[in-house]
């Protein structure tokens, strides 16, 4: 079921979003050459606590996760695309970086995550990561009441196509509420007119997130972290964003980065 909220209860998930976009911006500057993948998931369960806030991934167990996530902070480095499960590993020079954050406060919930390499940034990968940046941008322009799901989603692809990479429809965006993962699902690919449509008072996560060489994934050993297939590099951005009836509102906005 799709739920719809009030202005009100928009308003009341504003201090999660913030929240959320605190924590990524910490992390960001957390992220550097000889840090540790753990020293990061610890940094953020630090801010949780400070913050009386709760984890929404610490104890998440869905049908695709081998046993509960166990940590704070999603970290996927370079060919991990998704859910990559904080290890014992330290960043290097030139590693691609995802982190991926959700919270839980007083009963609301945001979601959001970005992408930065570490130390020397090749052009390709910083290319990747814009890619990503820039079809979150187009998904949020096309969240707005009298468009459908689908002008969300097409708007995503294209940005994609355009930079000549495929798209895996399997993982996308989500509603964010009272819980992290709810309807509707929203693919980062598909046709403009289609689906539901666009209502203000929806509340759901935009999160494009492309592979350099391929569209297909699979599970690491670790039982979370999905990789790429083909080795190749991958990047993810996402917002939780409120549709209003004066269109979009980026409740996970990160200070300096978005107008
Ligand atoms: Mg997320």
């Amino acid at each position: 079921m799709i739920e719809l909220r009030t202005p009100a209860e928009i308003e009341a998930m504003r201090p999660v979003g913030k929240f959320v976009s605190e924590v990524l911006t910490a992390l960001k500057h957390a992220s550097k050459v000889g840090v540790n993948l753990l020293e990061l998931d610890a940094l953020a369960h630090k801010l949780i606590r400070d913050r009386g806030a709760e984890s929404c991934y610490i104890n998440y167990h869905p049908s695709f996760g081998a046993m509960p996530f166990g940590k704070v902070l999603c970290t996927s480095v370079n060919d991990a695309a998704l859910h990559g499960l904080p290890f014992d590993y330290t960043l290097k020079d030139g590693d691609l970086l995802s982190l991926d954050f959700a919270a839980n406060l007083n009963g609301w919930v945001a979601d959001s995550a970005l992408s930065l390499v570490v130390g020397t940034a090749s052009a390709e990968d910083l290319e990747l990561i814009a890619v990503t940046e820039r079809a979150l941008a187009a998904g949020i322009a096309a969240a707005r009441p009298g468009n459908r799901m689908g002008d969300v989603s097409a708007a995503i692809g294209e940005v994609a196509h355009r930079a000549g990479l495929k798209v895996n429809t399997d993982f996308g965006g989500h509603g964010v509420g009272r819980t992290m993962h709810g309807e509707p699902h929203v693919p980062n690919d598909g046709r403009k007119n289609r689906g539901y449509p666009l209502k203000p008072g929806l509340v759901f996560a935009i999160e494009p997130w492309f592979m350099l060489g391929t569209d297909e994934i699979f599970t690491d050993p670790d039982g979370w972290t999905l990789r790429s297939v083909d080795g190749s590099r991958s990047a993810h951005s996402e917002h939780t964003v409120a549709i209003t009836k004066d269109g979009p509102v980026i409740l996970t906005a990160r200070e300096h980065e978005h107008k």
